[in-house]
């Protein structure tokens, strides 16, 4: 069985453990690889090495860490269908989503930041008759870099993209759960040329490597995307130790759909933000509002067009909807429909596991769930599903479904169907979301801050926050005698 290798020093080793965690194929509920069951020696190994390489790389022309990042690039861009089909076989997605979404994107982050680190400057400071201020912005170091399982090559690489290109050097963790594409991303880091030790991916439980990446005093900075929970653990560790933090967290965004809307392009878009991935995008839309006078027209189309949507075997190419990533996460998913009813909810369709046939058989796959009747309080409405499940709920004016799309913990993103553009900028400027899109989903300027507000994260990653992030500002003040 293939087994997956940890990427340290330049080279692909195996764990120092010498034990392995299964890989499991989500759509034939089968394992296929086997991953590195790392733990903190390994994690010890890789920040050594990157301890090593920082001297050269941070003082690397940035011209020339662009020159290696772009040819990652290429790189990706050459691999794009094998990529594609190994991110959709070990995620569940289905491969034309992973061709057109997930591996382009990839090739994207490693194009935007080689270039954009060639365009950053920092900053000066004159005091007209006294003094200049300007601003060094050196690489941090060693930094470190977590990620999910659901959008598996796209967020590795949005990290570890802008991290490189400021001239740190990075220890990643894929997700235990999905981390084929992190590996073959590895052998491209060395056939790129990059040197060694300036990325090492290191593979394994969160437990064990995450928490060692948080916990070692050489590593300065964490970027992480994935639960809120998890985030919360991962900042009581390197808090205390002043690492500096980039959290982007979970979700439960508000979808608020006005009568004054071009209704089929905000039913198609809808559907995209609501099952794209089966849900399981952090900025999915799961709460969607609809003007009472539009109520029954959006209930009776949109159901009408969810029930068509073909779930079916990933590597298909008319599937619609794949398989839920793991079982154990398909059952969080049932769990949640089936509190739905418990609290008063009513499925307009879907709500069920599906039993495929052949080779999916054991697959783990949910149908796209549309619920109504609850209240914008119940634990349906306010807890991250991370699924294809979405609730429906009516209101009367501006001032409710604001009130209403407030109401969770969360953060991050929103998106609002309106023609009416003086309210586009009213509401906009009232939903607590780092994110809002007006007549749109997903539409994404790389140069733009991304990330969450509350409980969905602290900080922004995206452009120039990115590289920020990645650097340290130190304030340079010269006294000038005689001004300027
Ligand atoms: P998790 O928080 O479970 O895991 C994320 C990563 O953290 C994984 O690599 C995981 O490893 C690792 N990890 C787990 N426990 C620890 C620990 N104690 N210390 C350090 N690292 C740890 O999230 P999921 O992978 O389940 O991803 C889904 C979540 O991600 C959802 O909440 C979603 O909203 C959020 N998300 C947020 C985005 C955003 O931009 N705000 C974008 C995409 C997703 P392992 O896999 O081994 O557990």
């Amino acid at each position: 069985m293939n087994k997956i290798k940890n990427y340290i020093n330049g080279e692909l080793i195996s764990p120092l453990s010498d034990s392995y965690i299964d890989n499991y194929e989500p759509a034939a509920g089968k394992v296929y690889s086997l991953i590195p069951d790392s733990d903190e020696r390994d994690i010890n190994c890789a920040v050594e090495a990157a301890v090593k390489a920082f001297p050269v790389w941070s003082v690397t022309p940035a011209e020339e860490r662009s020159k290696i990042l772009l040819k990652i690039a290429s790189l990706i861009q050459k691999n794009l269908d094998k990529l594609a089909i190994a991110e959709s076989i070990d995620n569940g997605k289905p491969v034309s989503l992973a061709k057109s979404v997930d591996i382009p994107r990839a090739v994207k982050n490693f194009e935007f930041f080689a270039t954009a680190i060639i365009h950053f400057a920092s900053e000066a400071h004159i005091m007209e008759d006294k003094a200049i201020n300007y601003t060094l912005r050196n690489p941090i170091g060693v930094v470190g870099a977590i990620s999910p399982w659901n959008l598996p090559l796209y967020l590795f690489t949005w990290k570890i993209a802008p991290a490189l290109a400021a001239g740190n050097c990075v220890i990643a963790k894929p997700s235990e759960i999905t981390p084929m594409t992190a590996y073959l991303l590895s052998e491209l880091c060395i056939e790129a040329g990059l040197p060694a030790g300036v990325l090492n991916i290191v593979h394994g439980y969160g437990h064990k490597v995450g928490k060692a990446i948080s916990a070692h005093p050489d590593i300065k900075a964490i970027t992480f995307t994935g639960g809120t929970k998890t985030g919360a653990d991962i900042a009581s560790i390197a808090a205390p130790m002043f690492k500096k933090l980039s959290l982007e967290l979970g979700g439960k965004n508000p979808n608020i759909i006005f009568a004054d809307c071009r209704f089929d392009e905000m039913l198609e878009t809808t559907i995209r933000s609501s099952f794209s991935n089966q849900g399981e995008i952090c900025l999915c839309g799961s709460r969607i509002f609809i003007e009472k006078t539009l109520y029954d027209r959006f209930k009776n189309d949109f159901v009408d067009r969810v029930k068509k949507l073909e779930i079916g075997d990933p590597n298909k190419p008319g599937t619609e909807q794949g398989a839920i990533v793991s079982k154990q996460h398909m059952e969080k998913i049932l769990s949640y429909i089936e509190l739905a009813q418990e609290e008063g909810g009513k499925i307009l369709c879907g709500g069920n596991r599906v039993n495929m046939d052949g080779r999916c058989k054991n697959g783990w796959f949910i149908e796209p769930t549309v619920i109504e009747g609850l209240t914008h309080t119940c634990r349906t409405n306010t807890e991250e599903i991370f699924g294809p499940v979405v609730t429906i709920q009516s209101f009367d004016t501006e001032e409710e479904v604001i009130e209403k799309a407030n109401c969770t913990e969360y953060g991050l993103a929103s998106i609002l169907w309106t023609e009416n553009l003086t309210r586009a900028h009213r509401v906009s400027a009232q939903i607590k979301t780092g994110i809002v899109w007006v007549n749109c989903w997903m539409l994404r300027d790389l140069r733009t801050p991304f990330g969450g507000m509350n409980s969905s994260g602290v900080g922004r990653e995206g452009g120039l926050e990115a590289l920020r992030f990645f650097t340290e500002p130190r304030n340079v003040c010269v006294k000038i005698e005689d001004g300027l």
